[in-house]
């Protein structure tokens, strides 16, 4: 099937896996595969900022390693279109123009992103089915089916002369699937029967015991909450990303007699494009403006909303705390939450729970979610399907790798052909031995507006201290024909104290100010690096004793 390379400039014809997102940390997977002198890079996602990334946006890979090996990548290929596989791809194909390749739907999506970027034009985007096989230089492809909370989600096989690396993408074993056929267990059979050389396995839902519910389960919920809520207005908050639970509740709308209004920028720019692209089947003349909504009887009508996870800026966080333009809460009104929220975001989750319930809302949760991904004894069936040589476990946090890596022991895996591993790590493996080689370069790049990495550690840090205790301005005067200074020093504060009543405080403070100048070195006043030093530290003192508080201090000299 393969010729064997004759220019092994590793010397060696092993397949380099190489993480550079996902493991140890939640978000922003991406892997590169790279035989004989060639890469296949597998999904390009991006994680959300922490607590700790005061105004960062959104967070991306780093990609040095793929920029110094820029001429070997043949490709990106796609596993399925939620942002956590794909949200890094416009920043990837910017510095790196490769062609992507992916279902329908994630290239629809990932389509959107590259018009925003502006990129649309110069990038090569191919749509595969489930089940084809593609040729990226000396690799071999293969798109396998698989079931998750999108729809069209693949487990990619990339076959090489050294045998078959697998990598799970996300998945739950789904019979009963809303969009699509089943995940192609047949296909994992078959490959574990000729065996596979390296199994890479998502690893979100390994500490969950038993399996997770179908999707479909989900039906008979919302056909519950449409009868019992038969008078009132249901508003549905759901991840925009998935159309399945979408399709739903456009499912019982239409039962019911009700029309859809969609809101929420993420929310109607999916939904557009899966209507658009035949995964959503939407009944002509259902969907209605949201404008139209406050006119509407409240039996007529649902809303289909973003903002389960409490966001500040989402549809329902904002209906919530009274600010969104078009939409008000009104007693009476059921509010149903279809998702969990993710750890990190339960109190505002919470919060949200409160103001809705505060402004006359019935407000549900129970039973209005699925996971869309493996608990153990799915994340078993396919380990016994595959039945690899060697196993890496991707896609969750370090506790999440480990807890895969045990499951797998107990399934008879030796402990030493299993590899918990970090971004960066580089595993080698070939027919008969794998290992750990020597690393590359991983970590995150933080997304702030147009800036991409110009947000570090020192920005953070600034950040993070005026957040804490506010700004302190100081202006200082200073004549440097004369060497002296002129006039009295200015102060101006942000978010140090509110200056009406602290007037007496920062009259002080100028004269701590005033005094620190009149004890300069008359000859060093051309030094500005010490007349900014003596005025910061004076009146950081003078601050500290008098409010234990510790504002930034910015003095600034002003020549004349
Ligand atoms: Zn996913
Ligand atoms: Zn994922």
């Amino acid at each position: 099937m393969f010729k064997k390379p004759v220019n092994k400039t590793s010397g060696s014809s092993s397949v380099r896996i190489v993480p550079l997102g996902g493991l140890d940390e939640i978000g922003k997977n991406i892997t590169a595969i790279e035989y004989n002198n060639e890469i296949v890079v597998i999904d390009c996602g991006i994680a959300f900022p922490d607590d700790s990334m005061l105004g960062v946006d959104v967070v991306i890979p780093d990609f040095t390693y793929l920029k110094k090996n820029k001429n070997k990548i043949k490709g990106v290929v796609i596993t399925h279109g939620h942002e956590d596989h794909i949200g890094g791809l416009p920043y990837l194909l910017k510095e790196i123009n490769v062609p992507i390749y992916g279902s329908k739907l994630a290239i629809g999506l990932v389509e959107n992103k590259l018009r925003e970027h502006k990129i649309i034009n110069t990038v090569k985007r191919n749509s595969v089915k489930p089940g084809s096989i593609i040729k990226l230089g000396g690799m071999k492809v293969e798109f396998i089916r698989t079931t998750h909370s999108i729809a069209d989600a693949f487990a990619i096989a990339i076959h090489t002369p050294e045998g078959v690396v697998l990598h799970s993408g996300d998945f739950k074993v789904d019979y009963t699937p809303i969009h699509g056929d089943m995940i192609d267990l047949h296909r994992f059979a078959e490959l574990g029967k000729k065996g596979v050389l390296a199994f890479l396995c998502e690893s979100t839902n390994v500490e969950r015991a038993g399996y997770t519910k179908s999707e479909s389960t989900i039906g008979p919920t919302f056909e519950d909450i449409f009868i019992k809520s038969r008078d009132s207005r249901i508003m549905i908050a759901t991840f925009a990303s998935n159309i399945d639970r979408v399709q739903q509740v456009i499912t019982q709308a239409h039962k019911n007699n009700r029309k859809v209004a969609v809101v929420g920028r993420s929310m109607v720019n999916v939904v557009k494009i899966a209507s658009e692209l035949g995964y959503l089947n939407v009944p002509k003349g259902i969907m209605v403006e949201i404008s139209e909504v406050q006119k509407m009887k409240p039996e007529e009508v649902v809303v289909i909303m973003t903002g389960s996870q409490g966001e500040p800026m989402a549809a329902l966080s904002r209906m919530a705390n009274g600010s969104h333009r078009q939409l008000e809460v009104i007693p009476g009104d059921t509010i149903v939450l279809s998702s969990t929220p993710i750890p990190g975001n339960e109190s505002s989750v919470n919060t949200v729970i409160n103001e809705l319930i505060r402004r006359g809302a019935d407000v549900v949760l129970e039973d209005t979610h699925v996971s869309g991904h493996a608990c153990r004894e799915e994340i078993k069936l396919l380990h016994s399907l595959v039945k690899p040589k060697y196993f890496v476990p991707v896609h969750g946090e370090f506790r999440h790798l480990k807890a895969h890596a045990e499951l797998a022991q107990e399934l008879g895996m030796n402990r030493k052909n299993i590899f918990v591993s970090t971004i960066g790590d580089v595993i080698e493996v070939s027919k008969d031995k794998a290992r750990k080689a020597k690393s590359v370069e991983a970590g995150r790049v933080l997304v702030d507006g147009l800036g991409v990495g110009d947000v570090g550690n020192v920005v953070l840090r600034d950040r993070k201290h005026l957040s804490e205790d506010g700004l302190i301005v100081a202006v200082v005067t200073v004549d440097s024909k004369n060497n002296k200074i002129v006039g009295k020093p200015e102060l101006v504060s942000r978010g140090f104290v509110y200056v009406k009543e602290s007037e007496e405080l920062l009259r002080e403070a100028k004269d701590v100010v005033n005094k620190a100048i009149e004890g300069l070195d008359k000859n060093r006043i051309k030094e500005w690096s010490y007349v900014k030093n003596e005025v910061k530290d004076k009146l950081s003192d003078y601050l500290w004793r008098k409010t234990k508080r510790s504002p930034m201090i910015l003095p600034i000299i002003v020549e004349v």
